[in-house]
Order: structure tokens, then sequence, then C-alpha cells
């Protein structure tokens, strides 16, 4: 077992670093200890939220993600290093699947219009046109990981017609027709519903923006739990502007927190979420197994689970 394993404290961004480390704390425990970005001596392996140089410069052969996109590490100076990074990918396709899933029925359900009459004591119907069921009715799902076959799955089950876009197009339990990436237009094309499940990466940044939303339906819905550089957040907002999009349900954001004078906080049709698509209670016991599994690898000189680099 690895006997020098720290957590960062930007850990507490996700939840309190106590939590993991007591996780950790079993039989077969890992040598744990909390620590800040000038406290780095004498570790092994780093699990933390976000990225800091001062690791490149430690002597880390590990370092773990407790979140599934890395984009915010230079991966390319770990790689040099020789420094492992691990992601916590293979974790949220329940909890992503279901907030997707929420969003979808919120949508079709009129439940945000609801609530937001209800904080006005409003006893109104939606407008009848607005309102239908998922059930028959369409989703186009880009990028079918774990996240997008996570959504795929519910929206099978919900009796919804399933679309999706992956870089291989293989085919993927729930969706009825897999298409490439170049065929991104044709996927979105008919969807009531886009969802974006992909990484934030040098091909996916800025991948819906104005011709995507020339290309999808006046009448769709822009689901968003990827990264905020997915989108192009300001032809994002024009589209919702001028009716050429029906609404959007966004967890994650150019920036964030999103700015109070954001526009996107004031759409009826906008449901924003604090990036908290993935959050449940049990996530620091989750991140604990991937932690433990990949602390004994390293001992054992395997290669550990859910490499990036
Ligand atoms: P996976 O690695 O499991 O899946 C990524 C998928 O994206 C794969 O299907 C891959 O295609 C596809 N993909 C990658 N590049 C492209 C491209 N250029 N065009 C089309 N498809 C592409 O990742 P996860 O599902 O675990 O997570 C995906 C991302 O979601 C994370 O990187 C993170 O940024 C975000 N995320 C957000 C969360 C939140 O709280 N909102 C929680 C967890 C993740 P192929 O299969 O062909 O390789």
């Amino acid at each position: 077992m690895t006997r020098t394993l720290g957590i960062h404290d930007s850990v507490g961004a996700v939840f309190p670093p106590a939590v993991l480390a007591a996780e950790l704390d079993g039989p077969d425990a890992v040598d744990v200890s909390i620590v800040g970005t000038g406290d780095l001596d004498g570790l092994d392996a780093l699990v933390t939220f976000a990225h800091d140089d001062a690791f490149l410069e430690a002597d880390l052969r590990w370092v773990h993600s407790v979140q599934a996109g890395v984009d915010k590490f230079p991966l390319g100076e770990y790689e040099a290093r020789g420094i492992t990074v691990t992601n916590s990918t293979g974790l949220h396709g329940a909890s992503v699947g279901e907030t997707v899933a929420g969003y979808m029925l919120s949508f079709a359900r009129r439940l945000h219009e609801y609530r937001s009459n209800q904080e006005r004591s409003e006893w109104a119907w939606a407008d009848r046109e607005d309102s239908f069921t998922v059930d028959g009715s369409s989703v186009s799902v880009v990028g079918l990981g774990t996240l997008g076959k996570g959504i795929a799955a519910r929206a099978d089950a919900l009796g919804m017609d399933v679309t999706g876009v992956k870089r291989t197009p293989t085919p993927v339990d729930h969706v009825d027709r897999v298409h490439p990436t170049g065929e991104l237009h044709e996927a979105i094309a008919d969807a009531k519903f886009v969802a974006l499940a992909v990484p934030l990466t040098d091909d996916t940044e800025s991948m819906v923006g104005d011709a995507e939303f020339a290309a999808m339906r006046d009448d769709a819905v822009l689901l968003n739990v990827a990264r905020g550089p997915v989108v192009d957040q300001s032809a994002l907002v024009d589209a919702l502007r001028n009716d050429e999009l029906a609404g959007a349900a966004l967890d994650v954001f150019e920036t964030e927190p999103l700015p109070e004078d954001s526009p996107l906080w004031d759409f009826d049709d906008v449901i924003v979420t604090p990036h908290a698509a993935a959050a449940t209670r049990d996530y620091p016991e989750n991140i604990a197994a991937l932690v433990t599994e990949n602390a004994r690898r390293l001992a054992a000189g395997e290669r550990l689970g859910n490499t990036v680099v």
C-alpha cells in the first residue's frame, strides 16, 4: 500500500476532506493526511479537486482528480514529469443521468414553471401548447461515455427516441442511432432535447454555437452537464433571445460560479444548477473505493485504473 497519500484541501469544494480521510481509514489503510499546497513533502500520491503548479515540482508519483473532467490540469506537463494522473470517471452515470432525466421531465411537465408560480402563490396552468410527455419525445446525447450512457438508459426507460454522438460510432445500449462527431448536425437536427456529455478538449471547445443552434429545432432544449466552454455561451444567449431555442438546463458555465449579472439567470425557460449534477451524499465513499484500489495498484506496480496520462 501507498503509505503517504495526501488529500489536498481543494477537495473541500466538493466534500469535507476529513470525510474522505475517514473513508480511507480501513484495515488496509493508506497513511492519509490532509494537506495544503505548501505541505507536499514526503507524499507519494495526492487526491485533489484543483490543479496547482506546485504538484509538478513535488515528488509525487500519482495525482487523482475527484472530478471526471481534468481539463484544467496541464496533462502534458504531468506526463513529462512521469506523474500519473487519474480521474473519477465511471462514478456519475446514475447521478448525472437522473439529473438530466429531471431536467427533461421538468420541461415536459412544466415543473420549474409551477415552482416559480408557487413563489408568487400563483395558481395557474402552463400554456397547454408547452406541456407534453417525454414519452414519445426525443433526445440526442452528445458523448456516450459514463454520463452519456447514464442519460441514454434513463431516456430509453422513459420511452424516448435516443440518438447519440461519439468519436467512434460503435453501437451503445439504449441508443437507437450512433453518429460520429462529423455528423453532429444530423444527430441533433430532429431532437427535442440535446444533452452534452463530452469532456472539454481542443476538439469539443465551442462545439455548440451559432451553426448548431441553427441546425437544431426552434423548440429544442439544450442540456449541458459537460463543461461550460463546450457551448459558445453568447451564441446560446442570442439563440434564447431570438427564439431559436425553447430553453436550456445548464449545470456548467464558462465562468463558475455563474456571475450575478449573467443574462442566463433571467430566462423563464433556463434552469440553472450550480455544477451539482453529480452531487450525492455517498460521493466521498465512491471516491475512496477508487483511491484505495489505485493505491493498491501503485504499491503493486500495476497500471492504475482511470489513468488519463
Ligand atoms: P467518458 O470518458 O466516460 O466519456 C466521454 C465520451 O465523450 C465518450 O463517449 C467519447 O467518445 C466522447 N467524446 C470525446 N470527444 C468527443 C468528440 N470530439 N466528439 C464526440 N464525442 C466525443 O467521460 P464521462 O462521461 O465520465 O464524463 C464526460 C465529461 O463530463 C467529463 O470530462 C466532465 O467534463 C463532465 N462531467 C460533468 C459532471 C457534472 O457534475 N456536471 C460530472 C462528471 C463529468 P468515444 O466513446 O468515441 O471515445
